[in-house]
């Protein structure tokens, strides 16, 4: 399979993550945040499924939650209760947001029988917490164990470890290709690929990516070359539409800051004499953190470096509606952004696109105030 291949197969995929996993063969554990380690799933023999949302009208979890929790929650939901995904055996939440409990905890009742786990994350990072997690990690890889009857050894789990560290490592390449534009694609085509590392089979998914990098000169399209270039910023924004619509506007994204994206990619696990778990929980808790998590400086400032070695023009932060903690975030965002140089434009909406001609209107206009700027 070629670069050309390869990239049509991504767009597929993505178009239909749902009948990917229906031809996976293997159980399926499926999570909502990129603070879930893969990689104990993996060590199971099982498959880890980011359920990332679909571009349904929300209906059977309607009348399951009220206005506490955003879309983006509960379409989660909505999918977990139409059985949406193939082979799912359970589901794994971690102490994310206030949303998220209150999904997990309706799920919980909900789940008729289905694997569940809750991961105590610490909110506050001490010295302890290190160890606090790595028991975590322990406690949700023997309760896959009892559950599954497999046994995850050590090395198993060095095993997923190194393979996940591969996949997070051929990420920054491809990451750092289109950032220096040297491979040119469009921005559906960019967030396919960078949101299918978390769905897919990772060896397949390193094996394709491999393709597109190597053969990087066949898929490059060099008429989007002055389009422009924008870095995204958002826990949440998948729908392939938005990104559609970006392109339409005559830019492109090259960057990102995404709960999915660029901040699941940073950070590999490095080898602890302590152990993996120790390993794993060292890396999960030093990730570039979300909003839901430790304060913004790590997150900005990894988002200034990317903005300027991509050279973008702007950016685009995405909130989703009755996401707190992303309000809160944004003014502190855009501050550092605008002490920059580097100008911002809000948009805020759910886990679709639901007003497509307010929103071309406005990237329109962002794009005739920021296009000419050197
Ligand atoms: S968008 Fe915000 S409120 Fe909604 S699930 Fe994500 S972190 Fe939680």
């Amino acid at each position: 399979m070629k670069a050309a291949a390869a990239l049509k197969s991504f767009r597929n995929i993505r178009e239909n993550p749902t009948s990917y996993l229906k031809d996976i063969n293997k159980p399926i554990i499926g999570y909502f945040d990129t603070y879930i380690p893969e990689e104990i799933i993996m060590a199971a023999g099982m498959h880890p499924a980011r359920i990332s949302p679909d571009d349904r009208q929300i209906t059977a979890a309607n009348s399951k939650v009220h206005g506490f929790a955003c879309s983006v929650s509960r379409n989660f939901l909505d999918q977990l209760m139409r059985e949406n995904i193939p082979h799912l055996k359970g589901v794994v939440f971690s102490r994310y947001c206030d949303s998220l409990r209150g999904i997990s905890d309706v799920w919980e009742e909900n789940a008729a029988g289905s694997f569940y786990h809750f991961l105590r994350y610490p909110t506050v990072v001490r010295k302890d917490s290190i160890e606090f997690l790595s028991g975590e990690f322990r406690d949700f890889a023997d309760h896959l164990s009892k559950r599954f009857d497999v046994i995850i050894s050590e090395k198993l789990l060095i095993d997923k470890i190194n393979v996940v560290n591969r996949k997070r490592f051929l990420l920054l390449k491809f990451y750092d290709m289109v950032k220096k534009g040297k491979l040119i694609i469009n921005s559906a085509d960019f967030i396919s690929i960078v949101s299918l590392a978390t769905i897919m089979d990772s060896l397949e998914y390193m094996e394709k990516l491999n393709l597109i990098i190597d053969g990087y000169k066949s898929v490059s399209d060099r008429s989007l070359r002055d389009r422009t270039k924008l870095s995204i910023s958002s826990i949440m924004i998948e729908s392939l539409p938005f990104f559609r619509l970006i392109d339409k506007a005559n830019m492109r994204i090259v960057t990102d800051d995404l709960m999915y994206g660029s901040r699941a990619a940073k950070v590999i696990v490095e080898k602890s004499e302590k152990g993996p778990y120790y390993a794993l929980s060292k890396r999960y808790l030093n990730k570039i953190p979300c909003s839901t998590k430790a304060d913004s400086d790590l997150r900005i400032s990894e988002l200034i470096k990317d903005c300027k070695e991509a050279d973008v023009k702007g950016v685009l932060f995405y909130l989703v509606t009755f996401c707190d903690s992303e309000e809160a975030e944004f003014s502190i965002i855009a501050k550092t952004l605008q002490e920059n140089k580097i100008p911002v434009l809000l948009m805020e909406g759910g886990y679709r696109l639901d007003s497509e001609g307010q929103f071309m209107t406005r990237l329109q206009a962002f794009n005739e105030q920021i296009g000419d700027r050197l």
